[in-house]
């Protein structure tokens, strides 16, 4: 591709300036991601069918129940647009149900995944009593305030994923490449940080 091409299919994917987001919109909590995103001046679009992903510069995978979620990636063809979308190099910010389907390894129960992020996780793994708390946990040296939601717990990470975040002595915010992935709700903590490290990576316009 020379490079003016390329130039415009960059252009291309830009609406009115802003970097086009794909929001997974099958199932689970995407609303107060799409605002986060629009407060940090991109535009976010549900993403429903994998062509809606055409065009898209960056994916957020939100929260919700996994195995339904599986179910419906696997009847819309997603297990094969989302290893895809993430080996071309694009940014995915994975947030709790999103971080349990790129693991390499889901237990309680064990489930599928894409294998794209190389953690083994625990689902539900903070105690059936206390389904969702907040904490005040720590996200590259400072304090952070972390939603968490019947939330994965990180058991173990790969040597090329970097722990960026913690809470309670346990990886929180990992990153790998093009993947960042919170086991907390970072949509409903009111700091945009972590969407903020998601679109630093996107070239920006001028
Ligand atoms: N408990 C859910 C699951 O195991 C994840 C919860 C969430 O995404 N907030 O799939």
């Amino acid at each position: 591709m020379n490079a003016r091409r390329a130039m415009r299919d960059k252009k291309a994917m830009r609406e009115n300036g802003r970097p086009s987001i794909g929001l997974l919109a099958l199932q689970g909590a995407f609303h107060a991601h799409g605002e986060v995103l629009v407060r940090l001046g991109a535009a976010p679009r549900e993403v429903r069918l994998p062509g809606d992903l055409n065009g898209a510069e960056g994916l957020v995978l939100p929260g919700g129940e996994s195995t339904a979620l599986l179910r419906l990636i696997e009847e819309y063809g997603f297990e094969e647009t989302i290893p895809r979308f993430a080996a071309e190099g694009k940014p995915i910010l994975a947030t709790c149900m999103g971080l349990i389907l790129l693991a390499r390894e889901v237990r309680n129960p064990a489930q599928k995944s894409l294998g794209l992020l190389d953690v083994a996780v625990e689902r539900n793994a903070y105690g059936r009593q206390v389904d969702s708390f907040e904490a005040e946990g720590e996200v590259l040296g400072r304090p952070f305030p972390m939603v968490f939601i019947r939330a994965p717990r990180i058991l173990d990470v790969g040597k090329n994923v970097e722990v960026l975040g913690t809470w309670n002595g346990d990886p929180v915010l990992v990153r790998q490449r093009n993947i960042l992935a919170a086991t907390f709700h970072p949509e409903l903590s009111g700091d945009d940080a972590v969407h903020g490290m998601f679109l630093d990576v996107l070239p920006r316009e001028r």
